[in-house]
């Protein structure tokens, strides 16, 4: 099938993959996410609900729409559904909590097991972490800070720039961060370092080099993420494949904490990270898009957005420069439950397209699973979107 055979609006097949009454929940659910209470009160009821014995309803809902399970296990579902439709899947273990040493060991043999899953199987074409959830936020912000202040690009000399009650910790952190490069590598599964807080990026972004540098020998194996609302990843993206150290990956994505970055850097009283309007943010989305297809023999890329331009963008220049659809170098993402009406009619299409499939106990995931519900509101402007696809599709159905 061809680009322009290519269409988003096709309903049947973006929910084939769904029952009437999976449609007519999620329907129920995304209407949901239109009563401000529920937004704000809807984090700790879910708690309280937890602790109140109802976990089976918040499963059988909300985390269910977004999540593939508490455990890998019970994401063998999601995995086996999405697979059918020729879609990968990426296991992103997303506790969210507590910030000891234990914990982040504790992350760290998660994800570990997430890449032998990932490991010779076709159905999961990569891994990702966080690595906040591996390194306290507090260090990575010291070493970010001692990074851009010394213009450092060796990794190796932060640990004796940093005061000495870091050192132990900056230690242990980078050493989990390469344990799960080096296990990803070596099982040959492809890993996405997730994109964090500008503050806390420097470092995140100087280890992810080096894992780079070390391991993309012969392909990415190692991709780092770049959020395009910054308005310095355009250049830092053209500057670093010059270099031509090795085979780079990314992930796109445009940024997920805009008003975090604005608020702080507007309360520190420094230059606002952020693009100054969306037009910006998307047209350096595109820009990077259009540079990394450009640069395909070198760069390998994840589309890993829910706007349909930039979707389609990807698809023109895959087209444009003849690369084999099937093949992950270039390759599309979306997250569990949201605009299916791109990924199944991508993967439709014959392009190589993931889904992020959040798991955890269900207490441990509710901030994830609020982050959802505020981007589906209606003041968002997505949920407008998947509440009228998921409507088309029940009407379709009836006709
Ligand atoms: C598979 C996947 C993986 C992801 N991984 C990460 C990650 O590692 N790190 C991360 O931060 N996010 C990540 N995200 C989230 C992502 O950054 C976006 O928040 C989300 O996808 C919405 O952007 P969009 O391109 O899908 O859609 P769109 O609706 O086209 O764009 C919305 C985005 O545009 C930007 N924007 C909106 N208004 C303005 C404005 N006034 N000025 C400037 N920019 C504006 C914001 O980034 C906003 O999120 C991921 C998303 C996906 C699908």
């Amino acid at each position: 099938m061809s680009t322009t055979d290519l269409s988003f609006q096709n309903t049947s097949v973006a929910f084939a993959h769904k029952s009437n009454g999976d449609l007519v929940k999620a329907r129920w659910l995304f209407r949901s996410f239109n009563f401000p209470a529920l937004l704000t009160y809807g984090p700790s009821m879910a708690k309280a609900a937890v602790f109140l014995g109802l976990k089976f309803t918040i499963k059988k809902t909300i985390f269910q729409q977004f999540c593939g399970g508490e455990n890998i296990e019970e994401c063998n579902v999601a995995i086996q559904n999405l697979a059918q439709s020729g879609i990968g899947t990426i296991l992103d273990y997303s506790v969210e909590g507590e910030e000891s040493e234990e914990t982040f060991d504790a992350t760290c043999e998660e994800v570990l097991r997430t890449i032998a899953r990932a490991k010779g199987n076709g159905d999961i074409p990569f891994s990702v972490f966080k690595t906040t959830g591996i390194m306290s936020s507090d260090v990575l912000e010291a070493a970010s800070s001692v990074i851009e202040v010394n213009q450092i690009v060796d990794s190796s000399l932060i640990e004796n720039l940093l005061s000495e009650n870091l050192q132990p910790a900056w230690k242990q952190g980078y050493a989990r961060f390469m344990k799960l490069c080096n296990a990803a590598a070596d099982s040959r599964v492809r890993i996405f370092v997730d994109a964090e807080e500008s503050w806390l990026q420097s470092a995140i972004d100087l280890m992810t080099t080096y894992a780079m540098e070390t391991l993309n020998k012969e392909q990415a194996w190692v991709y780092n993420t770049l959020q395009m609302y910054r308005h310095d990843r355009l250049a830092y993206l053209e500057r670093q494949v010059a270099e031509g150290k090795c085979h780079y990956g990314y992930k796109l994505v445009r940024g997920a904490y805009m008003e975090k970055e604005r608020a702080r850097a507007t309360s520190k009283g420094y230059q606002d990270p952020i693009q100054p309007d969306k037009e910006a943010t998307d047209r350096d989305y595109d820009s990077a898009v259009t540079f990394c297809l450009e640069n395909h023999n070198r760069v390998a890329v994840c589309i890993a957005t829910h706007n349909e331009k930039s979707s389609l963008l990807g698809t023109q220049l895959v087209n444009q420069y003849q690369l084999p659809k099937a093949d992950w170098r270039v390759s599309f993402s979306q997250l569990l439950g949201m605009s299916d009406h791109i990924s199944f009619n991508l993967s439709n299409s014959g392009y190589k397209v993931s889904k992020y499939v959040p798991y955890g106990p269900v207490l441990s995931v509710i901030p994830y699973l609020t982050r959802r519900a505020q981007e589906n509101s209606g003041m968002a402007g997505q949920m407008g979107r998947e509440l009228a696809l998921i409507e088309e599709e029940i009407k379709r159905r009836k006709a």
